[in-house]
């Protein structure tokens, strides 16, 4: 973890600690370590994907407390729910002015991030045109990267 995103962790962390104090729910070691755990990596983790980290660390968290804990870290703005391609939601954690854009390949599975500044503008524009107040923007394009290409390909042949 670089310095910046240990500062964000850690920034994180207090906001997450403060949000559980003032709903009276206990601050418990589990929380503590999922909320560490989403902000140790760049990927797109879904409730399986962090329940196998944890079990890797030897730290022994239900499926309950997983959901329960990601419900609170989405409803507190410190984590990005996101339902990418058909199946199941992913969590991300949220960056400072950090609204990004997925693509998503229904081949693969495949995440791609992009940012960018002029299309958030237009849609900012757009918005305005109609009269509403965006507080969150995210696109997602659903298709087929390089490699799910390949993919599709080479299963259409049969
Ligand atoms: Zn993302």
């Amino acid at each position: 973890m670089n310095d910046m995103s240990s500062k964000l962790a850690q920034r994180a962390q207090k906001l997450f600690i403060q949000h559980l104090r003032e709903n009276n729910l206990k601050v418990t070691q589990e929380r503590l370590a999922l909320l560490d755990e989403i902000f140790a990596t760049d990927e797109h983790l879904d409730a399986d994907d962090l329940l196998a980290r944890m079990k890797g660390k030897q730290r022994k968290v239900s499926r309950a407390t997983v959901y329960r804990t990601l419900d609170l870290l989405v409803q507190c703005g410190l984590v990005r729910k996101s339902r990418l391609g058909r199946e199941h939601y992913y969590y991300e954690k949220m960056e400072p002015g950090g609204g990004h854009h997925h693509m998503v390949c229904t081949a693969t599975g495949k995440i791609i991030e992009f940012w960018d500044a002029e299309l958030d503008e237009r849609l900012r524009r757009i918005c305005q045109d109609h009269k509403f107040r965006p507080t969150f923007i995210s696109i997602q394009v659903q298709g087929l990267s390089e490699e799910g290409q390949k993919v599709e390909q080479n299963t259409s042949f049969f």
